[in-house]
């Protein structure tokens, strides 16, 4: 694999601006390797490979798709220990947490399609209409830096298995582990021209694959501010997109909660790959009288993480992505402490002897307004906000005074009562009591979280249009 190349009709083609971005390691600050721009003629060349291979795809059974996803899961696990090892260098996951998510949703997902492709009736009846839903086309996927291999297996597979192809483009701070899946789709056997892969900047590369008239679909994932550009670009040609965004999700803890499970529970999502997930629960909603329960708890955990090199066993938080998300972290830090939050732990500035790389304090703020930034906007770092309410109408209404709706969970030892309340939550996935998340329902955010699924029958839907027959 050569990583200043692009992956276009079944090889690696020597890129014409191969040297363009620097991929730098988070713990080091230092550059890896450098990855290419694709230019508008390589752009031309991935959307037509695209295109050339897919009446051969879609018209090939989903049987054999769904061999072919098989095989690939099979790829997955036998590479999984380089995927880990790559994600921690490149974006700082810790690798033995990212060893159980690699191992985790990207394959649960190519099993999942595999059986969705075999299994899904491509043409169903309806009265005297005969329903006939096939593959949209040729898709578009653009994926972020945090999840970098799930993101881009979970797009390619459930288009692939749908029937269409796919041009990807991961980003460019991260592109590592794209790169390997795309040796993963070819040692499987998928025919050339039904993966490819460009790297570039998404301002050029990622709005000219939205743009191009070659392309039918669109599934992103990123940010609010990309989504909405995506949007606009994708309009004129009313191009469908996917839209997997950002979040703000809140923790509500009822008055009779197991505390320990909730805070521990709420704590090891919010510090999840060093707080750099979508979903993680970064607001606490808690029963006034517990506040300061809660925040010894969530003390305890943040003081006990054990901050380090990623690639170190024992690591709990590595370092960001790059100097400038810990330079927003730190600005977010920052405007807490102005705001008048109280800071119970972590802070401003590098974790003592972690001076090179981006690293992080694990950082827990209570008595935290509910208009200030730290509690309404992303922050995407090791940051937790504890909120206090009075009554259970409040806690609902502080839940979901929010622009995102991603994820949610509430705690509370009633299971009937946690929910009602769950219920009442404005977002797209709620755990109840800890229920773990189901990679076979469908997921996507409400508000500026998102538009539309992944996962699931719901997901495999985005990439199908239905044509009515009325016999
Ligand atoms: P980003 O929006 O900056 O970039 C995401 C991708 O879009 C990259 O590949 C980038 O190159 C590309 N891009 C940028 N501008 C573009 C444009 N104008 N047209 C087309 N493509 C463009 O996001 P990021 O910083 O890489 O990732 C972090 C964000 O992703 C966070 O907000 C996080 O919440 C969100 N995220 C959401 C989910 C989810 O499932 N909802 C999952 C992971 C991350």
């Amino acid at each position: 694999m050569s990583r200043n190349a692009l992956f276009i009709d079944g090889a690696w083609r020597s890129a014409t601006d191969p040297d363009r971005h620097s991929v730098m390691g988070a713990a080091t600050g230092e550059t890896l390797y450098l990855v290419p721009e694709a230019t508008p003629r390589e752009i031309d060349q991935a959307v037509d490979a695209a295109r050339g291979a897919l009446d051969g795809w879609r018209s090939t059974s989903a049987q054999i798709r769904s061999e072919l996803l098989l095989s690939m899961r099979e790829g997955v696990l036998e590479r999984l220990e380089e995927i880990a090892e790559i994600w921690a260098t490149e974006a700082g996951m810790p690798i033995s947490a990212g060893r159980a998510a690699t191992g985790g949703l990207p394959v649960s997902a190519l099993e999942s399609f595999a059986e969705i492709a075999r299994t899904f009736e491509y043409e169903q009846s309806l009265g005297h209409s005969r329903m006939l839903y096939e593959p949209r086309g040729v898709a578009v996927a653009i994926t972020p830096w945090n999840y970098p291999f799930s993101q881009v297996v979970i797009k390619a597979a459930t288009a692939m298995a749908a029937g269409c192809t796919v041009v990807a483009k991961p980003s460019e701070l991260a592109p590592g582990c794209a790169y390997v899946f795309a040796e993963i789709t070819a040692d499987a056997g998928v025919p050339d021209g039904v993966f490819n892969l460009l790297s570039g900047s998404g301002a050029s590369v990622g709005e000219s694959l939205v743009a191009h008239t070659g392309t039918d679909v669109v599934s992103f994932t990123g940010s609010t501010a990309t989504g909405v550009q995506i949007l606009r670009t994708a309009a004129p040609q009313l191009k469908p997109c996917t839209l997997e965004l950002g979040g703000k999700s809140p923790l509500l803890i009822l008055p009779n909660a197991p505390l320990l499970a909730a805070v521990s529970g709420g704590m090891a999502s919010c510090f999840r790959n060093n707080g750099q997930t979508c979903t993680a629960l970064t607001r606490f909603i808690v029963p006034r009288r517990l506040m300061s329960e809660v925040t010894d708890i969530a003390r305890d955990y943040a003081d006990s993480s054990v901050v380090g090199n990623p690639l170190d066993e024992a690591t709990t938080i590595g370092p960001l992505v790059s100097a400038s998300q810990w330079e927003r972290v730190q600005s977010y830090i920052r405007s807490g402490i102005e705001a008048g939050a109280s800071l119970v732990t972590g802070g401003l500035g590098h974790p003592e002897g972690l001076d090179a790389g981006y690293y992080v304090k694990p950082t827990v703020f209570t008595d935290v307004e509910q208009d200030s930034r730290i509690a309404r906007e992303e922050i995407f770092g090791p940051v937790l906000s504890i909120i206090p309410y009075d009554s259970q109408e409040e806690a609902i209404r502080l839940a979901n005074d929010s622009d995102y709706g991603l994820a949610a969970s509430v705690w509370g030892s009633d299971q009937d009562e946690a929910l009602s309340v769950g219920r009442q939550l404005v977002a797209g996935t709620i755990s109840v009591n800890g229920g773990a998340f189901n990679p076979a329902a469908p997921y996507g955010g409400l508000r500026r979280s998102g538009m539309g699924h992944e996962l699931g029958e719901a997901g495999f839907r985005e990439f199908l249009e239905v044509k009515v027959l009325n016999v």
